[in-house]
């Protein structure tokens, strides 16, 4: 099957390079049916600001009426704490259609981490806090600040993140950009029935839409790469 919506791209409104309308054009020109705008939250270096996100919202709702691809506009926030608190304003929140989660930068979870696995725990924690939170449709790229880490979640710890995810109806993303090396986490999302959701994280018009990376890691999860449709996140 093949997929036909990319629910993870930013622009010049953080650190891509095309603009709303570039990146709404390139997915109607790959054959997509939607897109989603979500560039980096404030706490990221060139992340949103409540000005710059407003002209992100007004350029991609002009984007949408020009083109046949369904446009959903938000934001790749930050967790940014244990408790897993995330940095998108208000104004972000009360305005996106979607929110994405992500962490970045492991120190703001947890400042001086004793050992890998003390911050390996603290990573799981925030990540399981911010799905309940009911804040967020999608945990971005959820394994990749681990891998960089080079700490690997438990067993134990990929049942208790998926299961909260499917409790919650939360995407678990697997991101172009950051293919995941261990499947553990996904392997028990399909099981427990938490969606899995794909993302090119296109920093560049050219990128978005592209999956052929994803395609190929889901065949090999035993899984047909299939769209989860905003609205089964409950995306309006
Ligand atoms: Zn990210
Ligand atoms: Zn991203």
């Amino acid at each position: 099957m093949r997929l036909r919506a990319d629910l993870h791209t930013h622009t010049v409104y953080s650190d891509g390079h095309g603009t709303p309308l570039e990146n709404v054009l390139a997915a109607e020109e790959r054959g997509l049916e939607t897109v989603a705008l979500t560039d980096h939250g404030p706490a990221s270096p060139d992340g949103l600001t409540d000005r710059s996100f407003r002209r992100l919202v007004a350029e991609a709702r002009e984007a949408e009426k020009l083109c046949s691809v369904r446009v959903y506009v938000g934001v790749e926030a930050n967790i940014v704490s244990i408790s897993g608190e995330i940095d998108a304003t208000p104004a972000m929140l009360s305005e996106s259609d979607i929110v994405l989660a992500a962490i970045h930068n492991p120190r703001l979870i947890l400042a001086n981490p004793g050992s890998a696995e003390e911050l390996r725990r603290a990573i799981v924690h925030a990540t399981i806090r911010c799905i309940e939170s009911g804040e967020v449709h999608i945990i971005a790229h959820p394994v990749w600040i681990l891998e960089q880490l080079r700490c690997y979640i438990t067993a134990q710890e990929a049942e208790e993140i998926a299961r909260v995810a499917a409790d919650h109806n939360v995407g678990l993303e697997l991101n172009a950009r950051h293919l995941p090396r261990d499947f553990t986490l996904y392997q028990v999302a399909i099981r427990v029935g938490a969606p899995i959701t794909f993302g090119s994280d296109a920093h560049a018009p050219e990128e978005v839409g592209r999956f052929k990376p994803l395609q190929k890691l889901a065949r090999r999860l035993g899984i047909e790469p299939q769209d989860v449709h905003p609205e089964e996140l409950g995306i309006v």
